[in-house]
């Protein structure tokens, strides 16, 4: 930190305090993010230098640019508590000096040095809400709101958090199914496909925003939603050139729709068959007036499906 103070080269190294968990503080260097995250040092990628990346806006920098105003505080006071020490150890040795070569003489000297050390800067560590390990480099991190950029090897976590919620629905469907009561265990089945589209519209809409800068319209394609799978296939087709029904097969492509259509039903229709279901589901089973039905087979190859139409999609823009 300090070159060539008193003629020699000083160099302090310091731990910067952490929270209950071994998180640190980071704070997002971009004006327009300011962003505030935390990182478990010790934890993903190993070696000197490791660039920082903001989780919310993907920009890097050095690590030392992502300290917090708080932690910038705290290592200039541990500076100047330093400098403060030198420059004491040198009026005491000078003291000295003054004494000795007065010694003897028809006059002394006794020089005293007094001081009292800097306070240290001490903070406290906010709380944030998410914690995520990396799947790719095994960063620990903490985060406001769900998607993020690894701070470490920089890559996108949508795709970890898609895989994440759609194991939990495989998790209800397990419990719907010991469940004697058909009715809960039929809203159980409604409220999984629910689910399944919420994290399938988060996910999507969350990479479209992280890999906008891949799309031929950035802004356009920060708005896409994904609660219409066949508008969503046209706008990533249009703004991004990937077909999302290209990761599977043309008759699971239409029970994906018909999934989503049924979702559709549940969520604005009360579950109720109506034309426009008719129309767009190409669901042979289905009459006008009559409540929609969700088997819990349907749901488990929903979920399988949506899971690799996410991971092509996330490959497709992640290159
Ligand atoms: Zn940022
Ligand atoms: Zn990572």
């Amino acid at each position: 930190m300090f070159n060539r103070l008193n003629g020699k080269e000083h160099r302090i190294s310091l731990t910067l305090p952490a929270d209950d968990n071994g998180l640190t503080s980071r704070k997002c260097p971009d004006q327009k993010c300011n962003g505030l995250f935390k990182v478990k040092f010790g934890t993903g990628l190993k070696g000197e230098n490791i660039p920082c990346h903001c989780p919310y806006c993907g920009c890097t920098g050095d690590m030392s640019d992502f300290n917090t105003p708080e932690q910038q505080k705290y290592i200039e006071s541990v500076a100047i508590r330093y400098v403060q020490g030198i420059v004491h150890d040198e009026l005491v040795r000078w003291g000295r000096q003054i004494e000795r070569s007065m010694s003897g003489g028809f006059l002394s000297a006794k020089v005293r040095v007094s001081g009292q050390p800097i306070p240290l800067h001490i903070y406290q560590e906010k709380q944030i809400e998410t914690h995520v390990t990396c799947e790719k480099c095994t960063l620990e991190y903490a985060i406001y709101g769900v998607f993020a950029f690894c701070p470490d090897c920089g890559s996108h976590n949508s795709l970890q958090i898609l895989n994440k919620n759609l194991e939990l629905v495989q998790k209800i469907l397990a419990f719907a199914a010991t469940l004697p009561d058909q009715e809960m265990g039929q809203r159980l089945i409604e409220n999984a496909l629910e689910n399944i589209v919420s994290a399938f519209d988060g996910f999507g809409r969350a990479t479209c925003v992280a890999f906008c800068g891949k799309a031929t319209e950035p802004e356009k394609a920060k708005g896409i939603s994904f609660q219409n799978i066949i508008g969503a296939q046209t706008n990533v087709r249009t703004l991004f050139g990937h077909d999302i029904a290209s990761a599977v097969e043309e008759g699971q492509w239409e029970t994906v729709n018909r999934g989503f259509q049924k979702r559709h039903l549940i969520a604005h229709k009360m579950g109720v068959i109506d034309d426009d279901y008719v129309k767009k589901a190409k669901d042979p089973s289905a009459i006008i007036g009559r409540r929609v039905v969700i088997l819990p087979d349907e749901i488990a190859e929903l979920t399988q499906l949506l899971t690799m139409i996410g991971k092509k999609f996330y490959e497709s823009v992640n290159k």
